[in-house]
């Protein structure tokens, strides 16, 4: 099944409890804080299925119709289609939503390949992961992932006899599954989700066995409610003011659950410290949810050099020589991370029988370079941009009246173009760079996908260190020291 925008929409419309403070909201798809993000994610579900991009986007299998990301790739050709599926969707936002409805799907359909896995974990959880990836493709299921405890109570072991943390955890079993209650951080996009799938990337202390429970809650169950941070659309004074944050405020939440009852057909992990973390890396579930990521990366870095070449042509600044050199070595850094998600894919691997899946060293390569280079992207834009911004008046209310309109068109437009143009190209500049939506963005680049340091320990723990060691080996075995 394939939903179409406007079932997406009524889908969402299901008695979920969503907090902006204290305000309860009613329904998410028509309130003024979420309602243009919830039309940017139906339009991802009405283009996705479009006839432009069936032959790429959809897949049949065993009489289901299901989008391409849920594809288990076998092929290098099925990754070239994965990938095109994901870049696809991702420049319908300019890369400006990170946990679209690809994202989940890709840890997912990784985690399906390895049923075996599941199992060894206890019996039956295997089936239930096959299940749970045959339901999710079946009903085009839009799921977050919560899968980060809060900051400030990830306990030392002993600490869980004598500290009550409100981390989510178990709190009671029965026949027919499980009861949990606590805090899970951060969901982002849950607020238009349909599910939310608990679990843990980061370590959890032995002695908290019950906090490494992994399951998926759908977001109107009993119990369940999402805490909106401040959210931008509902401060994007119009489209003209803030262009990006009226459309693409794809949300973070935390997501509170209390005493939520979910049935053992929807636990994959259980009192298990070690298990919980590692069925992400021990199958390609991570490697082909952060290639999703990479491939949204590279849509958002075409905008923002798009946006540095119009800032340039705007200031008529381009043949100077020294703006060109920095025109030039930001069209190298985007050619550098195409190159690398292309090998990703030109390069895959057998991690799990008989898939054949990303290129792993890539993809933590990628993550790596696009944590540690966005924000100095960024800075190179603000550079490029100047003043501008500040120089254009506060909002679009300057155009509401006539003396207020023409005197900002005789005194701020330059030869070839209005005052009106700058100030939009402007505004849009600064939302993708310095508002508040634009903060959220540095910060969510940076953490995505954990914090610095754990982008290093990728690479360092998929390294052929073996390999690379044996060889200067191999060189020292060849000579001694003189006798
Ligand atoms: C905008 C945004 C969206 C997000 N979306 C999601 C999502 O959809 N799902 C989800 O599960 N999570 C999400 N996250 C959370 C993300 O996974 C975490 O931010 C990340 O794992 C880091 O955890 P933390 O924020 O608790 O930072 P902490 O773990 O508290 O770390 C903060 C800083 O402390 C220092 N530090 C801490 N521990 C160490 C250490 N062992 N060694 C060295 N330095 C250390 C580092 O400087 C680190 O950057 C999102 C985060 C952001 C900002």
């Amino acid at each position: 099944m394939l939903l179409t925008g406007k079932e997406y929409l009524a889908s969402i419309r299901d008695g979920r409890k969503v907090y902006i403070g204290s305000e309860l909201v009613e329904d998410v798809t028509t309130h003024p804080a979420f309602r243009n993000a919830a039309k940017s994610f139906a339009d991802i579900y009405e283009r996705k299925r479009a006839p432009e991009n069936r032959d790429v986007m959809l897949c049949e299998e065993d009489g289901d119709t299901f989008s391409a990301y849920y594809l288990l790739p076998r092929t290098r050709e099925d990754l070239q289609r994965r990938f095109e599926t994901h870049r696809r969707i991702a420049s319908w936002t300019h890369g400006l939503i990170g946990r679209s409805p690809d994202n989940f799907p890709s840890y997912v359909s990784g985690l399906a390949m390895d049923p075996a896995m599941f199992d060894r974990i206890r019996p039956g959880f295997g089936d239930n992961i096959t299940k749970y990836y045959r339901h999710m493709r079946k009903n085009d299921i839009f799921a977050s992932h919560t899968v980060t405890n809060p900051q400030g109570w990830r306990m030392a072991p002993g600490d869980a006899a004598t500290r009550t943390s409100p981390t989510l955890r178990v709190v009671a079993e029965d026949d027919r599954g499980v009861t949990i209650n606590g805090l899970k951080m951060l969901g982002t996009a849950t607020v238009f989700c349909h599910e939310t799938w608990c679990g843990n990337l980061q370590p959890v202390a032995p002695g908290n066995e019950k906090e490494t429970i992994t399951c998926a809650v759908p977001l109107n169950s009993p119990g369940v409610s999402i805490w909106s941070r401040k959210p931008y659309e509902r401060y994007a004074r119009s489209e003209f003011d803030s262009p990006l944050a009226a459309r693409y405020d794809e949300n973070d939440a935390a997501v509170l659950f209390e005493n939520v009852h979910v049935p053992w057909e929807r636990v994959f992990c259980h009192d298990n410290i070690e298990m919980t973390r590692a069925i992400y890396m021990l199958t390609p579930g991570h490697a082909m949810a952060n290639h999703q990521a990479n491939v949204r990366f590279l849509e958002k870095l075409k905008f923002i050099v798009g946006v540095a070449g119009k800032l340039v042509e705007m200031n008529s600044v381009g043949q100077i020589p020294a703006v060109q050199f920095t025109l030039g070595r930001l069209a190298a850094m985007q050619a550098t991370l195409e190159g690398l998600i292309m090998g990703q894919i030109n390069c895959g691997e057998a991690q799990t029988q008989p898939f054949h899946t990303v290129n792993r060293r890539y993809v933590y390569a990628a993550l790596h370079w696009c944590t540690n280079h966005h924000a100095e992207i960024c800075d190179t834009v603000r550079e490029l941009m100047g003043a501008g911004v500040f120089q254009m008046p506060a909002d679009a209310s300057v155009f509401d009246d006539k003396v207020t309109r023409e005197k900002f068109e005789a005194y701020w437009s330059v030869p070839g173009q209005t005052a009106k143009s700058r100030m939009k190209l402007l505004n849009l500049a600064w939302d993708l760079l310095g508002s508040d939506f634009a903060g959220r963005h540095m910060q969510y680049e940076k953490f995505y996908a954990g914090p610095g340091f754990v982008m290093n320990m990728y690479s360092n723990s998929t390294a052929p260190w073996k390999s690379w060691t044996a060889e200067v080996d191999t060189l020292l075995a060849s000579y001694d020291a003189p006798k």
